[in-house]
């Protein structure tokens, strides 16, 4: 089953990973089962950002509260590899211990998405761009 990405969502992610060159920038994924439809970047707290990430707990807290009270479901997260490669890294991969979520990665231009599987695992998700609003009327 293929995971579509908004637009707007695609856009905001490649701009956060290209205004940082050096460091990984991360963030939140909202949406439903097969799709996202929106991102929160979030501060990278991770001691060493440049290979690595660790979504600040403040935020996430925050939109979890959010989420119990009606408000957008997180989906997942996003990450960038300032580097590349646009696939998971070993420290990624040991990670994953967070069974259903998304996870995307980003690198120059380019990004692919991941589910976490079985604990250790990151599967490949078909990601495929959302239409855009229809202007019937
Ligand atoms: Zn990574």
């Amino acid at each position: 089953m293929s995971v579509t990405i908004s637009r707007a969502a695609r856009k905001r992610i490649l701009a956060e990973a290209a205004q940082s060159p050096n460091e990984e920038v991360c963030g939140l994924l909202f949406g439903g089962e097969s799709r996202i439809v929106s991102v929160l970047p979030t501060i990278n707290i991770a001691d060493n950002p440049a290979n690595s990430f660790e979504i600040d707990p403040a935020a996430l807290f925050a939109a979890i509260r959010n989420q119990r009270g009606g408000g957008e479901r997180i989906v997942g997260h996003y990450h960038s590899h300032p580097e590349g490669p646009a696939r998971p890294s070993v420290r990624d991969t040991e990670m994953a211990l967070d069974t259903g979520r998304l996870w995307l990665i980003v690198t120059a231009g380019e990004m692919s998405l991941w589910r976490a599987g079985a604990p250790g695992q990151l599967e490949p998700v078909e990601l495929a761009l959302a239409s855009p609003p229809s202007n019937r009327q």
